[in-house]
């Protein structure tokens, strides 16, 4: 679903992204793990074309997207994502939140984007807070409804970035029910934790970056029980 292959992103002269080669199949599920400022952000929104990439290919579903022809909108429609901190619209209801891509980008009438729109909403626990403002939600709920919002847009691929670190500890797992749901489902996902437990039980592969390159990489019981790479092995130790 997608392959990168010798990824570089620059931000001036600092080299953040240093030849990332990465694949990532159809319905596969792979965990990003690393130290911060390693680079993985910047990953994710390459993969997203939220950066510019500076040298480097990456193909999504067969097609090129870092062609300089190709249509950026649809690939972000294409690739869903989620961020740590969960940018809903504070003006617009849940559900207005939820619609508007869907009516303004694929041009979907109101009353489809409505019923996707709820279904979705009841899909990720939150059918009764459609007409409410995301001021009244709780982070967890945010969270759901962003995740409903990206998933609206009917994406190949969804793109997670520490979706779940800026919310209190007691509201982590609901939205870790979420995106467990959504794996089951044969979701093709990205995913920036330090939810060790997810990234073991949900998680196909493991890569982790340091630094700006993937270190190293395996399924998620190799890369917790049995590390290779000195520098995995003191990340881990750090956070297990
Ligand atoms: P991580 O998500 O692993 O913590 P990031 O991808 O956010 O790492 O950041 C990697 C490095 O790139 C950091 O040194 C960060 O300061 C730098 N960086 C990220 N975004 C920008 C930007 N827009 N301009 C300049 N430097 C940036
Ligand atoms: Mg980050």
């Amino acid at each position: 679903m997608i392959t990168v292959n010798d990824l570089h992103k620059h931000f001036g002269s600092l080299e953040v992204l240093k030849g990332i080669d990465a694949k990532v199949e159809e319905k596969e599920v792979v965990c990003v793990i690393g130290p911060s400022g390693s680079g993985k952000s910047t990953f994710l929104r390459c993969l997203n074309l939220l950066e510019d990439v500076t040298s480097g290919e990456i193909t999504i579903d067969g097609d090129v997207v870092t062609d300089p022809k190709v249509d950026i909108n649809a690939v972000r429609s294409q690739v869903g994502m989620v961020f740590q901190h969960f940018n809903l619209f504070p003006h617009k209801t849940v559900l207005e939140n939820i619609t508007l891509g869907p009516i303004k980008v694929k041009g979907e009438s109101e009353q489809e984007a409505n019923e996707n729109g709820r279904s979705l909403l009841e899909k990720v626990g939150l059918s009764d807070k459609a007409d409410m403002y995301p001021d009244s939600l709780s982070g967890g709920q945010k969270q759901r409804v962003a995740i409903a919002r990206s998933l609206a847009m009917n994406p190949k691929v969804m793109l997670f970035d520490e979706p779940t670190s800026a919310l209190d500890p007691e509201l982590v797992g609901d939205v870790l029910e979420v995106m467990k749901d959504l794996a089951r489902e044969g979701m093709t996902m990205v995913v920036v934790t330090h939810e060790m437990g997810f990234a073991r039980e949900v998680g196909h592969r493991v890569l982790f970056m340091d630094e700006g390159v993937i270190m190293e990489e395996g399924n998620p019981e190799q890369i917790f029980e049995n590390p290779q790479d000195p520098r995995t092995q003191s990340f881990l130790s750090k956070i297990l």
